[in-house]
């Protein structure tokens, strides 16, 4: 039996190590661009076989460090969506003392908390 998909799954699979092959040749001829700053790869620099955030295609051969610097970015990004979505929900529970100020003690706090009403017809 085998159970393996994982590597494919993730965009890592053998024509992905064939593509890097044959962009290593490319890049030690020194003909290659980088997708993502447009410079060329010198031979010898560190590069990654980019692809496309679906990973449904590759976009090229990139500096290893150009790679990096976006996937670093998108990590952040998505670490710090994940932070917003936690601290939304942990505010639907514990009533996000964070984003909701303590309601004034005195005569607002003896109205129901929809009864905002600093402007008002007498
Ligand atoms: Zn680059």
């Amino acid at each position: 039996m085998r159970k393996q998909k994982s590597r494919e799954a993730r965009g890592y699979g053998s024509r992905h190590r064939r593509m890097r092959e044959i962009l290593a040749i490319e890049v030690e001829l020194g003909i290659v661009a980088c997708a993502k700053c447009g410079e060329l790869i010198e031979p010898g620099t560190p590069f990654h076989l980019g692809h496309n955030d679906d990973r449904t295609a590759w976009t090229g051969a990139e500096h290893a460090a150009c790679n990096l610097r976006d996937a670093g970015k998108k990590g952040y990004a998505a670490m710090r969506a994940n932070l917003e979505a936690e601290n939304r929900s942990a505010g639907g529970k514990n009533g996000n003392r964070a984003a909701q100020p303590e309601p004034a003690k005195g005569w607002t706090g003896l109205r129901g908390p929809n009864e905002e009403r600093w402007s008002r017809e007498w």
